[in-house]
């Protein structure tokens, strides 16, 4: 499998200025994996529909809270297709979460199937339109897929979720605390494995065996959890991944410019 890592949605109110001066914005970190039977995306970012009405798509209060850039460019569609892909060729995509930010492609690519946790595909179609769940990136009805969340199959010491139609080289893993349904998603690269872990944390210094919080993105992930000894414990956890098995999986998170920068 061939993975491409791009950006969907820079913004720029959550500029990360915490390492000095070359700051740059909070991204949306997100995944192209060619399997050899068309493409999955590991999230969508912003959407075209995001960009024609940010205001009316998106949320007004999201938008004046995190400037996001708006650039076509930065669409997964426009880069599927500049990879010399068309929309049809996304059989799949794979969702951490709902939020606003992460789901705005998902009617770019309504042929695809929508892989995600089913408590959080129920929480934002019970929540209706608010500041982190907007019901326009699902009106057109995705072809759901959704998992209860449990498994008894072990992923270095995670639960794990095998996928309909998905080779097994791709995974949700559950992260709770950010959202209802929040999971990572696990893809294996040529020598190790990705953990794309979305919201679960945001910034990459949280992963050191000491965290060392970014001041802006921690009051940022705090106000938006749905359980804080969830969320805390899940990056317990994932400071563990990482010390035990840095050199077996690799993770990342959604919005730190830092490690996408890695990839790039
Ligand atoms: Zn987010």
């Amino acid at each position: 499998m061939k993975i491409h890592h791009v950006n969907c949605g820079s913004m720029t109110t959550l500029e990360a200025t915490y390492e000095g001066p070359a700051a740059k914005p909070a991204v949306n970190h997100c995944l192209v994996v060619e399997t050899g039977d068309g493409l999955v995306l590991v999230e969508t970012g912003i959407g075209l529909g995001d960009i024609r009405d940010p205001d009316g798509t998106l949320g007004a209060d999201w938008v004046a809270m995190t400037a996001p850039v708006l650039d076509e460019a930065e669409t997964a569609i426009r880069q599927v297709e500049g990879l010399g892909y068309d929309a049809s060729d996304v059989r799949h995509i794979v969702l951490t979460h709902l939020d606003v930010d992460h789901c705005g492609g998902l009617p770019d690519f309504p042929d695809a199937a929508v892989h995600l946790l089913a408590a959080e595909r129920d929480a934002a179609l019970a929540a209706g339109a608010s500041f982190r769940y907007r019901p326009a990136h699902w009106a057109h009805g995705p072809k759901w897929v959704t998992y209860d969340g449990t498994s008894e199959e072990s992923w270095f010491g995670f639960h794990s979720i095998p996928l309909d139609g998905l080779p097994p080289e791709i995974r949700l893993v559950p992260l709770g605390g950010h959202t209802d349904g929040h999971a990572g998603v696990a893809v294996k690269g040529d020598d190790r494995w990705l953990l794309h872990c979305g919201d679960a944390y945001y910034y990459h210094r949280e992963m050191q065996d000491v965290k060392e919080p970014h001041p802006l993105l921690d009051m940022v992930q705090t106000n938006s959890q749905v359980h804080e000894d969830l969320r805390l414990g899940t990056q317990a956890r994932l400071r563990e991944l990482v010390r035990d098995h840095g050199d077996e999986v690799e993770v990342f998170s959604s919005h730190d410019p830092w490690e996408l920068a890695r990839y790039l």
